[in-house]
């Protein structure tokens, strides 16, 4: 975007006061820096809120809440602004935007972590292996930590550790009336069950305490790429080989072209693979044996699965998805990896248009699978695999590739609709999955739960800019 929006919203607020109380900056239509405040990730997602409100602490979030709410103004609450459906943008009303409080504050003897709600799983993984630590979080290190806990937050380390909002064990939120509350097992129990979950609709997070677990520094981690036409055979050798694989290896199947990544030979680079992406969250040598009966199948195009430093392995595909790359995805659970499924999945996953587009599928169980059902607001605990099917094309690709990759990613859902079983992650959906698709990703007893916690803490539904839970 090279030139500052200066259209002044139809009822923009008078900000001087919103100026006065912040510490941050507030950045309105015309201020400098407003095209660049309102964009996230996701550039297909073009919205002109009335201001953003850049929070630098839990005080400058309670004013932001304070003065949005005196003046009905529409909120969103933006951290590390990486959702694919765009929901930390709004237009005409305030962005509550934390994305300069991203500390990371690493009890090391006790290990535990503070974490500021606007910092990226880069920050987090950065911090806590200073120290031989981790916990679980996303598989790209630009992913927000807020946006990705609140929904469950799924990676490499799950099976071994359980899910993000598992390692979750407390946090401070500015609810609705701008009061600041700290959520835990002992304080307001409700609400920290509810924030496990059930996404952005009980108040704005402003840090969370996590569980961290010894981990490397150095991992046994890495992708192994086949050739796509060797999609079929990989696939049920990956379903065989997850059925018997140790809790400390995570694994993730990518359907692609190949990245033209610095690690990989040019001749390689853009060739439709299917990859296999493992992290041993444990003994190199142990990683090594529970690998190998995946590495040594048929004819790998490239095998990067090495010991490196965990940092670098978690940061490893950053640059395949870019800020500002235009995005769409569909997403499900997927029921088992049956030869029809795997069928669908051969057949669909190489025809999307852009080289950028790809389908993703991440393997539950372990730990996953141990915590009982209603324990967290997360709902997909029993799921197998679950499967991302993410267009993505460059902002001067819009009108050819906009429609392609929608219309694929569509299809391909639409393929796999006999082999889904119930429920979708939350935070796969995209801007337009509705409201049903909502209670599907809770399913009954889980979203009428989470109804009744939203109308205790927010019954007015100010917080309704996200995958919204209606007070029940
Ligand atoms: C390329 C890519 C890879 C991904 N990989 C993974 C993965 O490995 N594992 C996984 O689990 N998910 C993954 N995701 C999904 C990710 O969890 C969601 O996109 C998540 O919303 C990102 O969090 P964020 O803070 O960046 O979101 P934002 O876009 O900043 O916010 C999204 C919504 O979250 C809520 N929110 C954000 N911050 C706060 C806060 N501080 N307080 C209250 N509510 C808040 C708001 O409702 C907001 O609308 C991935 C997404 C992408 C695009």
């Amino acid at each position: 975007m090279a030139t500052e929006t200066a259209t002044l919203a139809p009822s923009t607020p008078d900000l001087a006061p919103l100026r006065e109380s912040l510490h941050g900056p507030v950045i309105g239509p015309g201020d400098e820096g407003y095209d660049a405040a309102r964009a996230i990730w996701n550039g297909a997602i073009d919205r002109h809120p009335a201001c953003i409100a850049r929070c630098t602490g839990v005080a400058d979030v309670v004013a932001a809440v304070r003065f949005a709410r005196e003046r009905d103004l529409e909120i969103a609450v933006r951290g590390g602004g990486h959702s694919v459906a765009g929901t930390a943008v709004c237009d005409d009303g305030i962005v509550i935007d934390l994305s300069a409080m991203r500390a990371v504050w690493v009890d090391s003897a006790g290990r535990t972590a503070w974490v500021q709600g606007g910092a990226l799983w880069g920050d987090v993984d950065h911090e806590t292996q200073a120290y031989g630590l981790a916990t679980t979080g996303g598989i790209i290190g630009h992913t927000g930590v807020a946006g990705l806990t609140l929904g469950g937050g799924i990676g490499f380390l799950m099976r071994k550790h359980g899910l993000t909002v598992d390692n979750l064990l407390a946090a401070e939120v500015v609810t609705a009336e701008g009061s600041i509350v700290q959520a835990s097992a002992d304080e307001h129990p409700d609400l920290f069950w509810a924030l496990r979950g059930g996404g952005g609709n009980f108040g704005v997070v402003t840090s969370f305490r996590f569980a961290l677990h010894p981990l490397g520094p150095t991992v046994l981690a890495g992708p192994v790429f086949w050739a796509a036409d060797d999609t079929t055979d990989v696939l049920r050798c990956y379903r065989d080989f997850v059925s018997e694989i140790p809790d400390e290896l995570g694994t993730v199947v990518k359907l692609c072209r190949i990245p033209p990544l610095p690690v990989i030979p040019e001749d390689l680079h853009r060739r439709p693979a299917i990859a296999v992406a493992c992290c041993y969250a444990g003994a190199v040598e142990d990683g090594e044996r529970a690998v190998r009966a995946l590495r040594e199948f048929g004819t790998p195009l490239i095998d990067l699965l090495s010991p490196k430093p965990y940092v670098a392995f978690q940061g490893g595909f950053d640059d395949t998805v870019l800020h500002g790359w235009h995005y769409y995805w569909k997403a499900a659970n997927l029921a088992g990896l049956t030869d029809e499924a795997i069928a669908v999945i051969a057949d669909h996953a190489h025809a999307a248009n852009s080289p950028r587009s790809y389908a993703a599928m991440f393997h539950f169980g372990g730990a996953v699978a141990r915590v009982p059902h209603d324990a967290t607001a997360y709902a997909g605990r029993d799921v197998a695999h679950n499967i991302i099917i993410h267009g993505a094309w460059l902002p001067e690709e819009s009108g050819e590739h906009a429609s392609a990759e929608t219309a694929w990613a569509r299809r391909f859902l639409q393929a796999l609709e006999p082999h889904r079983t119930g429920g979708v992650y939350v935070n796969f959906l995209d801007s337009d999955d509705d409201s049903n698709r909502v209670r599907e990703a809770y399913g009954d007893g889980i979203y009428r739960r989470l109804a009744e916690v939203k109308a205790a803490y927010d019954p007015d539904n100010v917080f309704h800019h996200n995958k919204n839970i209606q007070p029940g």
